[in-house]
């Protein structure tokens, strides 16, 4: 028989568990404990050798491209010693705290606010990379915004006990965890793996897709229920699938997690979006009925998906070694954010999820929303720059311009091969060369990629990515049998150029401004704030208004007569029905960046190859 001392099995328990004086970072959140909207995080760190130590919050994450200083979400920073005798801090910036007499370093604890809804100022969080805090209902743990690192410990293993009320479920792409009753233990093994595994906890619903060998899970939190998981996993199978075929039959991961949260609120940023990371995506898109979100499910899921290939599979040793305090940009967000936008795009057409018209437009929207952005500006220079104030203007135009840049790179390839090379087989090789676990070197790329291609890819680069040159549109358009035209004027059939706006309340599109109005606009007599009923007796809501006002563009003539009915406030504020008529002017109107495809049978038979090899149609 053999006894053992009860207290000291305690200690030896409670020692090890708390961590002090280990090799781990040991943190625990219980989200059942909300306090004026804040979260209490609590640390066990690990042994610290040294007299001082800095404790760092991230000032800028991956993907994100902005400074956020998440420190400024932070409060009540406290470290004691193991008596419970408080440390002196001195907090240097709003991101870094420094601990005295660090040797006897116990427990860190403080305060989290979260950064949704915060309205802490300048820059707002995109809400994807931010954190959530609802009592009782939803938890978005971006784990960076809540858990730190000490100066030289980045690298040390995490563990992250997270208590969560009855019935919530953590949904993450995190694997090594243990749940005992409501509490859930992540093991992560090093700080950038920790910040790049969002969490969010709810009462889940969920659902898991097989896609080859790789399990997906979806993940959705929808306060009205207006979206599921189910309906998620229908709308973005297939083009998972494509994806797939894409990337040559395999994908180079075996879990990956979708997490979306659907908002029914304006966000504070005013965006919605998602942001990626190695093994998942987390999403913040606006609550509406399902189907009409159904395209831009796809359109998004598809890109962030493709983030496993760039940066994630392909990036540059800035992005390898994230420096969360001192970010160093890369240069090639043509390629992270370019080629991912424009990867995104491609893989629909080519397997036949959109059609070539469909395709065609898309390529027009991006040529029509670049010209709002510097075109000469040189998209290397843009990039190492981009947190910087003079440049950060410029960034959205890498999901304008740099998927351009993309489909010019795309179709210059397959003209210098005939047919058979393109960035598919491009980005595949660049796999091959480096790799999640090797970075290139930024200055060296362009080189390997000309050396892997053709002398002319270089001379691309030089003079459309590094340089500030046009993009060579009418060039390769034409190729393909498609016509650009930089400016043309044509007589078209308008509504009258009024801004459209929509009324949630009475659920009416309406005029939202007038400043624009052509002649035909003025003769109809439109005011600001026309609620519109009917088009020629047609009842428009948001379900077909797209066909009701393409049926009147198409079949209008000059000399027809338009008749909308409208609702206008009075002076004492009461809505009157009211008729507006005029019969149809065509008006000359000018239109940059269009593209028309030619059909097949007026093809050459080169530019019907040439089609095909690049988008298959
Ligand atoms: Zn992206």
């Amino acid at each position: 028989m053999r006894k053992l001392n009860l207290l000291l099995l305690f200690w030896i328990v409670f020692s090890f568990r708390l961590g002090a004086g280990g090799l781990t970072y040991q943190f625990s959140l219980d989200l059942n404990r909300v306090v004026d909207g804040k979260l209490l995080v609590t640390l066990s760190p690990p042994l610290v050798e040294t007299d001082e130590v800095i404790y760092y919050i991230p000032k800028i994450v991956p993907g994100t491209y902005e400074i956020y200083d998440f420190g400024r979400f932070v409060s009540g920073f406290k470290a004691i010693d193991e008596s419970g005798k408080e440390l002196e801090v001195i907090q240097l910036d709003v991101n870094s705290w420094k601990i005295k007499q660090s040797k006897h370093l116990f427990q860190i604890t403080y305060l989290v606010a979260p950064s949704w809804h915060s309205k802490s100022g300048v820059p707002v969080v995109f809400e994807p990379a931010g954190t959530n805090i609802e009592a009782g209902k939803n938890f978005v743990l971006n784990n960076h915004g809540f858990f730190g690192y000490l100066e030289g410990k980045k690298s040390l293993a995490y563990q992250i006990s997270i208590t969560h009320p009855d019935r919530f479920y953590g949904s993450t792409s995190l694997t090594d965890i243990q749940s005992q009753g409501n509490t859930d233990t992540y093991q992560v093994a090093n700080f950038v793996k920790l910040a790049d595994a969002p969490i969010m906890y709810n009462i889940p619903d969920t659902t898991t897709i097989h896609i080859g060998e790789a399990s997906v899970l979806i993940s959705a939190y929808s306060p009205n229920h207006q979206v599921t998981a189910a309906f998620i996993a229908k709308g973005i199978t297939e083009i998972l699938k494509a994806q797939q075929a894409y990337l040559g039959g395999t994908l180079p991961i075996r879990k990956y997690a979708f997490i979306f949260y659907f908002t029914d609120k304006v966000t504070e940023s005013g965006n919605s979006g998602a942001l990626e990371h190695n093994r998942s995506s987390f999403y913040v898109l606006p609550e509406m009925k399902a189907d009409y979100l159904l395209q831009t499910l796809r359109d998004v899921a598809a890109h962030e998906f493709f983030h496993i290939v760039t940066p994630l599979s392909i990036h540059s040793e800035e992005i390898a070694d994230f420096d969360f305090m001192v970010p160093h940009m890369s240069e090639h967000l043509w390629l992270y954010e370019g080629m991912t936008e424009y990867s995104a795009g491609l893989v629909q057409v080519k397997y036949g999820i959109i059609d070539l018209n469909t395709y065609v437009e898309m390529m027009r929207d991006k040529l029509v929303a670049a010209s709002k952005f510097k075109d000469t500006l040189s998209f290397t220079e843009m990039s190492r720059h981009v947190v910087e104030k003079n440049y950060h203007d410029q960034y959205n135009n890498v999901y304008q311009k740099g998927a351009l840049i993309g489909m010019c790179l795309d179709m210059k390839l397959r003209k210098l091969s005939g047919g058979s090379y393109g960035i598919q087989e491009m980005l595949r090789d660049l796999s091959k060369t480096y790799g999640p676990e090797k970075a290139f070197n930024d200055k060296e790329l362009f080189d390997v990629i000309t050396k892997l291609t053709y002398p002319e890819i270089g001379d691309f680069f030089k003079k459309y990515v590094i340089g500030g040159a046009p993009l060579p549109y009418k060039e390769v358009f034409g190729w393909a049998g498609i016509t650009y035209e930089a400016r043309q004027t044509a007589k078209t059939i308008t509504l009258g150029n009024f801004e459209l706006g929509y009324d949630t309340l009475l659920k009416h599109f309406t005029v939202a401004g007038i400043t624009q109005l052509d002649q035909f606009g003025k003769k109809m007599g439109y005011q600001v704030n026309d609620e519109i009923v009917t088009l020629n007796g047609k009842e428009l809501t948001l379900e077909n208004a797209k066909e009701v006002i393409n049926a009147y563009w198409g079949s209008a003539r000059p000399g027809d007569e338009l008749r909308m009915d409208i609702l206008r406030k009075g002076r004492r504020g009461k809505y009157k029905r009211k008729v507006l008529r005029a019969s149809v002017l065509a008006i000359e109107k000018v239109e940059l960046n269009t593209l028309s495809a030619m059909p097949p049978d007026l093809l050459a038979a080169e530019q019907k190859e040439f089609r095909k090899a690049w988008i298959n149609q």
